[in-house]
């Protein structure tokens, strides 16, 4: 399988690759990875994986996933080349692959002051990521900008998504089809407001001091169960913070949060998993539903 897929133009492929750096809670991982380097290899790779029955996941920047030991099928990452040039302009709006960082986003942001951009400051992710997560903050959600999203589907096509309101609810989007990969997006802005630029960098500040953003983590574990009812602090009351299973442990600045302090493995995640939802469960006698994906299990 491997010849064959090395013979697909305009994509890189790497077996027994280590994947521990491609998560951000750097749980030991490894497999076979496939780097997308123009779009339209997609065209071919989705249909010869899906003809040989081969398994495969999207990894963005895996701030929100978590991967097996070792990973089956194949592990698809896109790798388009972009050029920053290309977000140096003010447009009403932008359409950009997949594969652009958030980060590269809120850059432009701070530049011109774009109104509504603030809802993502501060979030690690690809733009494929934070759509398909739909991500967002106590500002909003990323979802409400998005104008228009184009997936390869596993048939090899590229089909257009018009977004409508219910395109997306807390943490989810409604329409990427199992195999669907978000190639581009069409994100729009609500004007410009120089308050924003000032917005974003204290909103940055507020999430330096609440968030343990420099330890390795996956960000948020659960899903709050309701707006005003956040995990963190549920967690936080039954005293967890600073639980400690192996080399995982709950942060101590954040209950949602689990942090890799050395070579964490997944053995070790899942028995912290299961502490906090044992608790969880027997004390507030709600099953609290996970925000970040674990693929194979
Ligand atoms: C320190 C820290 C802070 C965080 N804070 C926040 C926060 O404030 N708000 C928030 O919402 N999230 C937060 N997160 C979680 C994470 O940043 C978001 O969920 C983000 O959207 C994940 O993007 P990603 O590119 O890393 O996607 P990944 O984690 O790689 O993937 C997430 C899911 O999207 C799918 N996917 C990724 N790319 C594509 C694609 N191109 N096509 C189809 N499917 C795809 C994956 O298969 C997976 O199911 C935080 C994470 C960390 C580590």
């Amino acid at each position: 399988m491997i010849e064959e897929l090395r013979k697909i133009a305009g994509i890189e492929v790497k077996e027994n690759c280590d994947l521990t750096n491609f998560t951000t809670m750097r749980l030991h991982a490894s497999g076979t990875l496939i780097e997308i380097l123009e779009v339209n290899s997609l065209l071919k790779l989705l249909p010869y994986l899906k003809n040989k029955n081969v398994s495969y996941l999207l990894l963005g920047w895996g701030a929100n996933q978590l991967l097996p030991s070792v990973v089956p099928g194949v592990v698809i990452h896109l790798k388009m080349p972009f050029h920053i040039s290309e977000l140096d302009e003010l447009k009403p709006e932008y359409e950009l692959p997949a594969s652009v960082g958030l980060n590269q986003l809120t850059s432009l942001a701070l530049k011109y002051g774009l109104k509504g951009w603030e809802v993502f400051t501060g979030i690690p992710a690809s733009f494929g990521g934070a759509i398909y997560m739909n991500a967002g903050t106590n500002l909003g959600e990323i979802g409400k900008l998005v104008k228009k999203v184009t997936l390869a589907t596993p048939e090899g096509t590229f089909r257009t998504e018009t977004i409508i309101p219910q395109s997306f609810s807390y943490r989810k989007n409604h329409f990427v089809k199992p195999g669907e990969v978000i190639v581009s997006a069409v994100i729009s802005h609500q004007g410009t407001d120089q308050n924003i630029t000032q917005k974003i960098k204290e909103y940055l500040e507020y999430r330096k001091r609440t968030q343990p953003l420099a330890t390795r983590n996956c960000g948020c574990v659960f899903k709050n169960p309701l707006p005003m009812l956040p995990a963190g602090k549920l967690i936080d009351l039954l005293g967890l913070k600073d639980l400690q299973v192996g080399d995982l442990r709950i942060s101590p600045k954040h209950g949602n949060f689990m942090e890799n302090t050395g070579k964490a493995d997944w053995d070790q995640f899942s028995s912290l998993l299961s502490i906090i939802r044992f608790q969880m469960d027997h004390w507030y006698g709600i099953e609290f539903e996970l925000e970040v994906k674990i693929p194979y299990h």
